[in-house]
């Protein structure tokens, strides 16, 4: 298996309960490594610059909103098969239909509200994972 890295969000619902350290654990128990991280309040420009691909969604707005009401911890992961493996850690978008153990069933508060991020491929890791971070601040 390749080792690869992807872009992980701990979104404001989960800060806000001071849930970063148990998502954390999560993400390492299951073998990924936190090789940056940073807790930042994302800019307007910045949320609707990251979601562009949900514009025309009817929630564009509503989750652009979500993700400026408050910090978010943007973190890289690595290990083998990453972006698959957070993506199985995660769990489902929505709360309701995420497996047992995972992070949205045990932590997310709504469809929206879902605790955590991460990128669905390989191509959209790279781009996201330059999106907040310099090759400089990623040591793995
Ligand atoms: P993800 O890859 O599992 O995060 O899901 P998507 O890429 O489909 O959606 C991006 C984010 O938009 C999700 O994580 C949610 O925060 C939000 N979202 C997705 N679907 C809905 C929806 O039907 N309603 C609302 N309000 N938000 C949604």
């Amino acid at each position: 298996m390749a080792t690869e890295r992807t872009l992980s969000i701990i979104k404001p619902d989960a800060t806000r309960r001071n849930l970063t350290g148990k998502i954390n654990a999560k993400l390492e128990d299951a073998g990924l490594r936190i090789v940056a991280q940073k807790r930042i309040a994302m800019t307007k420009e910045q949320a609707e610059a990251f979601y562009e691909v949900h514009r025309e969604r009817p929630f564009y707005g509503s989750l652009v909103d979500f993700m400026t009401s408050g910090p978010v911890v943007v973190q890289v992961l690595e290990g083998d098969n990453a972006v698959a493996k957070n993506r199985e850690v995660m769990g489902a978008t929505n709360p309701a239909d995420a497996d047992a153990g995972t992070i949205r069933a045990e932590f997310a508060e709504s469809i929206e509200a879902n605790s955590v991020h991460g990128s669905d491929s390989a191509e959209n890791a790279a781009r996201e994972v330059a999106f907040f971070f310099s090759d400089d601040e990623i040591v793995g």
